[in-house]
C-alpha cells in the first residue's frame, strides 16, 4: 500500500526560476503519458504517484516536478532540472518553476553511484511490488517513509548493478541508460507480474 502523499521533505533552492531546456524534454513527457495510461503511475488527487528522470550532458538530471498529473499534457515547466543535492542541509538546487519530485534524492543518489545509468523511472504498480519476492525481483528490506534519505539509502543497499528493483510496499525503479530502454524495462516488468 502507497503511503498518502503529503508534499516534499527538503528545501528547494533556485538557481534560475525558470523551466528547464532540453531537447529530450519530448521523451520524458511521452514515457510521463505512457506510465499514467499503463497503470504505472496512479493518479491522487493533485498529480500521479511517480517520478521520473533522466541524465543530461552536463551532469544534471531533469526530473518530473512534485504534484505533476501525468494524464495531464505536460507543458516545459512541469519538470525541473537537478543541479546539485546536499543531504546535510535537505537543499536541493534546481533551474525550475515549482519544487522537483519528491524522490529527488533517490534519483540524485542513484546516479551518484551508476555512472551507467541515464534514466531512472519510478512508478507505483500493486502487481510488481506485491509479486517482487515471487518474481524475483530485488526488494529493499524495510518500509520506510516517502522522500526520505532513509528511501534513497534503502535503494542504494540493494542497487548493484541491477536495473529493476522494488522499494517495499511502496513502487518500483527501473534505470537504464536510455529513457525509452528504462520505459520498455517497466513495461516487461509489468507484462510479467499480469500474468503471474
Ligand atoms: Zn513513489
Amino acid at each position: 500500500m502507497s503511503e498518502a502523499y503529503n508534499g516534499v521533505k527538503f528545501t528547494t533552492v533556485y538557481k534560475d526560476k525558470l523551466p528547464p531546456k532540453h531537447e529530450d524534454l519530448a521523451v520524458l513527457k511521452q514515457w510521463c503519458k505512457l506510465f499514467h495510461e499503463k497503470g504505472l503511475a496512479p493518479p491522487y488527487p493533485g498529480g500521479s504517484y511517480g517520478n521520473l528522470s533522466f541524465r543530461t550532458a552536463t551532469g544534471s538530471f531533469i526530473i518530473t516536478g512534485t504534484c505533476i498529473g501525468m494524464k495531464d499534457t505536460l507543458a516545459d515547466d512541469c519538470f525541473v532540472e537537478i543541479h546539485d543535492c546536499n543531504a546535510a542541509t535537505k537543499e536541493i538546487i534546481v533551474t525550475g518553476m515549482r519544487p522537483p519530485s519528491s524522490e529527488t534524492f533517490m534519483h540524485y543518489t542513484i546516479y551518484q553511484n551508476r555512472k551507467d545509468v541515464q534514466a531512472i523511472f519510478h512508478g507505483h504498480n500493486a502487481q510488481i511490488t506485491q509479486n517482487a519476492f515471487a518474481l524475483g525481483i530485488p526488494e529493499t528490506p524495510e518500509t520506510v517513509a516517502y522522500g526520505t534519505l532513509e528511501l534513497a539509502e534503502s535503494v542504494l543497499g540493494i542497487l548493484d548493478s541491477n536495473n529493476f528493483i522494488v522499494i517495499k510496499e511502496h513502487g518500483f525503479v527501473a534505470m537504464e541508460n536510455t529513457m525509452t530502454l528504462a520505459g520498455e524495462l517497466a513495461i516487461e516488468w509489468l507484462k510479467k507480474a499480469s500474468t503471474h
